[in-house]
Order: C-alpha cells, then sequence, then structure tokens
C-alpha cells in the first residue's frame, strides 16, 4: 500500500495521542512537539529496540549516557564550531529566511527565479539576499557571570561523548578493538525547515554509535553496519524493503570529518529522505580530541604490538524521524468483519505503544471484577490498556487505528466458563481461551515482545 500524505498520519497523531504541537494553547512553537501517551510508549519502544540490537545482544558494543553540558572546547575540537553551518537567505519583503538548497530541491514548490535566475522568495516572491552561514548549534550561558568563559552549548549530535571517553571506556571495560560505544539522546539544531511535522525539529532524539576498529579494517566495517542497519529498519519497524535505498554521498558533499558516508533513505510522501547516515569518520575525531586535550587518545594493539589511532564507523540514526516513518508506513486501511474501512496501524508489535487491550464487553458491574482480575494478570507482562466505553465494535476500530496487536475481550460467558476471547489485529480472527492459559496463548501471539 503506498504511503498516506502527511495530514493524515499529523491528524492521526494528534487525535490519538501520539503527537502535539509543542505549547499549542499558546499558539504553538515552530519546529517543537511535544509526545503524547501512546507517542512516549512508541518512541521508549523504538530506543529499546535499538538498545537490544546495538547493545544488548552484542558482545562488541558498550552503552554511555553522556552530559549534554560539556567543556565547549569539545565543539572546537570536533569543528562545529566552525563548520557546523547551514548557508541561510533572508526575503527583503517578507523577512522570512530559507536554506537555499531547500527552495532549489523543490521543498517549497517549484522554484521560481527572475529574469537573471536569482532565487526568489518562495512565500511572497519577494528578493533574497545574498546567502551568509548560520551556526546550527545553540549556545547558552552557564553561572551568573556572562563572559565569553561562560558559554555552553547545546548538543548537535551525541558522538562527541562516545569520543571524549573513549578511552574511559577502554580502559574501565578492557575493550580490545573492535568495539563499539552507543549513546541515544535529545540533540538540538537550529534549523529552517518547511515544516514537515517531526521529519526535522529544532530538537530530536538520536540513536548512535561509534565503532572503533583497525584503520585497515574500516571499509569492511563500513559495508557490514548499512546492511545491519537496513534490516534493523525493515525488521523492527516493519518497513518494505522497496520503499528503502542506500545513497552513497558525493565527494563534495561529504562532512569534514568523513570519507566515505552512505545515508539510509525512506520513500517520504514528497521523495526520498535521510533515516541515518553511517559514516566513516576515519581517524579525524580521536586525533583532534588528542590534539585538543593534550591527551593520548592511540590504542596499543598487543597482538600487532602496534600503536596507532583507531579508525570510527558511525550509524547515526534519528529516533524521532523514524517515529515518523513507523506511523507512515504501517498505516493502512482495508476491510473490517463487515465489510466497512478500518484503519489499522499495522505496527511491529515489538514497538506498539499497547500490546493488549482489555475490553469488557458491557460496562455493567457484574463484568467488571472478573475484567480487573484479567487486566491486572496481564499488565505484569505487557503494557495494556483497559476500556470499557463505547460499543465493542468502536472499541476494536480505537485499538485497530493505535495499532495494539491483541484485544482480550471479556463476557458474560466469561463468568461461567472462565474463558475469555483473543481477537488478532491483522487477521481480525478470535479465539476463546482458559483464563488459565490466558498469558501462554497472548506470548505465544507476541514472540519476543517484552514489556
Ligand atoms: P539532514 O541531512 O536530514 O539534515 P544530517 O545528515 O544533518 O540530516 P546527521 O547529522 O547524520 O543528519 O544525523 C543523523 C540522523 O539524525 C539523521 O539521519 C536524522 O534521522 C536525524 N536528524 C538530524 N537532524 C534532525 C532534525 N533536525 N530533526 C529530526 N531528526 C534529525
Amino acid at each position: 500500500m503506498p504511503a498516506p500524505d502527511l495530514d493524515t498520519i499529523v491528524s492521526l497523531a494528534k487525535r490519538r495521542g501520539f503527537v502535539f504541537p509543542s505549547s499549542e494553547i499558546y499558539g504553538g512553537f515552530a519546529n517543537a512537539y511535544d509526545y503524547g501517551p501512546l507517542g512516549v510508549e512508541l518512541k521508549r519502544n523504538i530506543r529499546d529496540a535499538w538498545w537490544r540490537a546495538m547493545v544488548r545482544e552484542r558482545d562488541d558494543v558498550v552503552g554511555i549516557d553522556a552530559a549534554m553540558m560539556t567543556n565547549p572546547r569539545v565543539w572546537i575540537a570536533s569543528g562545529h564550531t566552525e563548520t557546523f553551518n547551514d548557508p541561510l537567505v533572508d526575503c527583503k519583503e517578507c523577512r522570512q529566511r530559507f536554506r537555499p538548497d531547500h527552495i532549489e530541491e523543490g521543498q517549497y514548490g517549484e522554484a521560481e527565479r527572475d529574469a537573471e535566475g536569482n532565487l526568489r522568495c518562495p512565500s511572497c516572491g519577494g528578493e533574497l539576499t545574498e546567502p551568509r552561514l548560520f551556526n546550527l548549534m545553540f549556545s547558552t550561558q552557564v553561572g551568573t557571570v556572562v563572559d565569553e568563559g561562560s558559554i555552553a552549548y547545546l548538543p548537535p549530535e551525541t558522538a562527541q561523548g562516545m569520543f571524549v571517553n573513549f578511552e574511559n571506556v577502554r580502559s574501565s571495560m578492557r575493550r580490545k578493538l573492535p568495539f563499539g560505544i552507543a549513546q541515544t539522546r535529545v540533540s538540538f539544531r537550529n534549523e529552517i525547515t518547511p515544516g514537515r511535522f517531526i521529519f526535522r525539529t529544532l530538537e530530536f532524539e538520536q540513536m548512535e554509535m561509534e565503532f572503533f576498529c583497525r584503520p585497515d579494517a574500516a571499509a569492511e566495517w563500513h559495508r557490514y553496519w548499512i546492511d545491519e542497519r537496513q534490516r534493523w529498519y525493515a525488521e523492527t519497524i516493519g518497513i518494505d524493503p522497496a520503499r528503502l535505498r542506500i545513497r552513497d554521498h558525493e565527494p563534495e558533499e561529504l562532512s569534514h570529518y568523513s570519507a566515505g558516508t552512505s545515508d539510509i533513505e525512506y520513500d517520504f510522501p514528497w521523495g526520498w529522505g535521510e533515516l541515518e547516515g553511517i559514516a566513516n569518520r576515519t581517524d579525524f575525531d580521536l586525533k583532534a580530541h588528542s590534539e585538543h586535550s593534550g591527551q593520548d587518545l592511540t590504542y596499543f594493539d598487543e597482538e600487532t604490538r602496534e600503536r596507532f589511532t583507531p579508525y570510527v564507523i558511525e550509524p547515526a540514526a534519528g529516533l524521532t524521524r523514524t517515529l515518523a516513518v513507523a506511523l507512515l508506513e504501517n498505516y493502512t486501511v482495508e476491510p473490517d468483519e463487515k465489510g466497512d474501512e478500518r484503519v489499522v496501524l499495522k505496527l511491529p508489535p515489538v514497538i506498539a505503544p499497547i500490546k493488549v487491550a482489555v475490553l469488557p464487553l458491557s460496562k455493567k458491574n457484574t463484568l467488571s471484577p472478573t475484567a480487573k482480575r484479567i487486566h491486572a494478570l496481564i499488565r505484569s507482562h505487557w503494557m495494556t490498556q483497559y476500556d470499557e466505553t463505547q460499543s465493542i465494535g468502536r472499541r476494536y476500530r480505537r485499538q485497530d487505528e493505535i495499532g495494539t496487536p491483541l484485544c482480550v475481550t471479556v463476557d458474560f460467558d466469561t463468568l461461567e466458563d472462565e474463558a475469555v476471547t483473543i481477537r488478532e489485529r491483522d487477521t481480525q480472527e478470535q479465539v476463546r481461551v482458559p483464563i488459565a492459559r490466558l498469558v501462554e496463548a497472548l506470548r505465544e501471539r507476541l514472540p519476543g515482545v517484552a514489556g
């Protein structure tokens, strides 16, 4: 099924409690969003699935959680203060600001030009200024005295936490190459965006891993991580591989630290866009931090008796961007049991916000104690929702729309036969199972799904 348009997803996200515009009662705040009760679960589940695949299930990767506030010299060494810039143009008439490459790519509709071929403002057609470079980092003051020494930067990526802790992690965990350090965290970028929901925001979560290896093994590990990560999107987020592609950066596009970057791209409703960048960062970062900090960040290989600076392969993913794709990709419209239309969010159960909904057939007091007992039994195993309002058909529709893989219906027969009905989201099949076997029956239908 083709991906739905963005408005459909934005509306579902708001209506069902996934994503709300930030500070909406004050008219919102451009390019910032809040995650609602279901959004926070979905986000947590994607993050946990990434953490399991990248850290828990591997012997060669460990995790960290580095402070956001760092010595500002970190950002000088990394090159961010100098080079983390976007060229921007201002409209002389309406004063809006744009990235000229976004105008050229048609992100605001077909680009308009004047007789000399200069771009015109996509909003009002006015004259644009020459491009000027703007640094994307947000800066803030630390302490009470405002001077240059009190400036701190909000992190625009998580990677530097891994580089500055390379030696701490290596020695405390007695690691030998190759090994990786992973982290998930919020990053901040002062970006100008054409307003595509949570695709590009000022504040977003990233899931990054720095994989340290011998320089002569870097090309092979680069290939390995591209394949691994592509598979993860298909298997864990449920993305049709036909809507994923790998795009190698052109030499002129490469970041200052990169010897090669390949993006995993998704076919968004507006065209291909990046989900994750996998870069061969060479020895740039460790060398730069060695030089600026005066600390030795080389590695001694005991087998070959060589000392060298490790190379780094970095798979850098956007958690919040992946969440947008999970909604877009799994949104399905199909017939229900009666042949009417139903909307189903076919999220893989591992990432679904609610795993099991408990639905007493009627609100009557006679059913409630039994239904609540069953709810208590299930919620100690999985994330659940208890819902007793409205008709059962409408409640199934609501659970389909938020992607709940299983519903457990408690009816008046339950009081007699101590059995309940399990209804599956995707097949709409219903089976009757004894309460004594319920957890086992749910587990069979939720393989590998914890919590
Ligand atoms: P883009 O080209 O889209 O600006 P990038 O190449 O600057 O992305 P990276 O620095 O490689 O992005 O960051 C890794 C991932 O972080 C991206 O693939 C994306 O999923 C996510 N990401 C980057 N910037 C944002 C943002 N402003 N909002 C949401 N996610 C982002």
